[in-house]
């Protein structure tokens, strides 16, 4: 099973992504891959609270040597266990998890996320390589790019440049965002479904009472019988401008 076992010994990495991090006394932070501790021992410093997520059992073994009460170990798998409350994630991600814990993060409220993350993934979710991921990142993220990170600054060497990244969530503007961002959320419904529950949410929380009746006649020229799951980039570039 790959875990992306690439472990930061630049310490100026770590520094720069425990800096971009901005904690405060009063933040609870959230790392995933916690792996030897090397990021977790100078985050725990800084933040109130630190839960650090770790799938490996060796690996969490020696994490437990950590001993500090601000910091509490959770151990399995990012994409399936529960998260805590937290205000930040910071996190050298193991790779494989990139895409699904974005999507993951969509339904999280936080301030904001440090991720070192391959250079590939960052040129897709940037958009120099668009995908269906470079449209849900833009409307939920507002991205900020920081420095390339050479693979000599870990041990063992990805075969990959890495990037450090910044995500900071996005507050919708208007309706129209804000009826994107609940349709994007329903990836298991069929896109017409979703749409219209999200024609009706969004409707609602910008105080408008948008009966399921008006929903459906506004859909009436929807055509796409897809979930939102499997929808690709020009189906939902379509949908987008469906409801924009
Ligand atoms: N934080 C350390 C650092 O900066 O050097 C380790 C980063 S390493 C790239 C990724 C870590 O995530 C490894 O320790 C690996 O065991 C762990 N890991 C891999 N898949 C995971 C998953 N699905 N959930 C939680 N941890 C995972």
């Amino acid at each position: 099973m790959e875990l992306d076992q690439h472990f930061v010994i630049d310490r100026k990495v770590l520094l720069r992504i425990v800096e971009l991090a901005k904690i405060q006394k009063d933040e609870v932070i959230l790392e995933i891959g916690a792996g030897t501790g090397n990021l977790t021992k100078l985050l725990v410093k800084k933040a109130k609270k630190l839960y650090a997520i770790e799938k490996d059992k060796n690996l969490f073994s020696e994490l437990k040597k950590i001993s500090n009460k601000n910091l509490k170990l959770i151990p399995g798998d990012a994409l399936k266990v529960q998260f805590p409350d937290f205000d930040k994630l910071v996190a050298n991600l193991p790779y494989s998890i990139s895409e699904p814990l974005i999507q993951r993060l969509i339904y999280e409220d936080f301030k904001l996320a440090v991720l070192l993350l391959p250079e590939n993934f960052v040129k897709i979710i940037s958009g120099e390589k668009r995908t269906k991921l470079t449209e849900i990142t833009k409307t939920f993220f507002e991205l900020k790019l920081d420095r390339d990170v050479k693979p000599e600054s870990f041990s063992p060497k990805p075969r990959v440049f890495s990037r450090i990244i910044v995500l900071i969530p996005k507050k919708p503007r208007n309706e129209k965002e804000l009826i994107f961002m609940e349709f994007l959320k329903q990836t298991d419904k069929k896109a017409k479904n979703a749409l219209r529950e999200a024609i009706i949410k969004g409707g609602n929380k910008s105080g408008k009472e948008i009966t399921k009746k008006e929903a459906k006649k506004f859909l009436r020229n929807f055509k796409i019988d897809k979930k939102v799951a499997r929808l690709n980039l020009r189906e939902l570039e379509k949908i987008k401008e469906f409801i924009v």
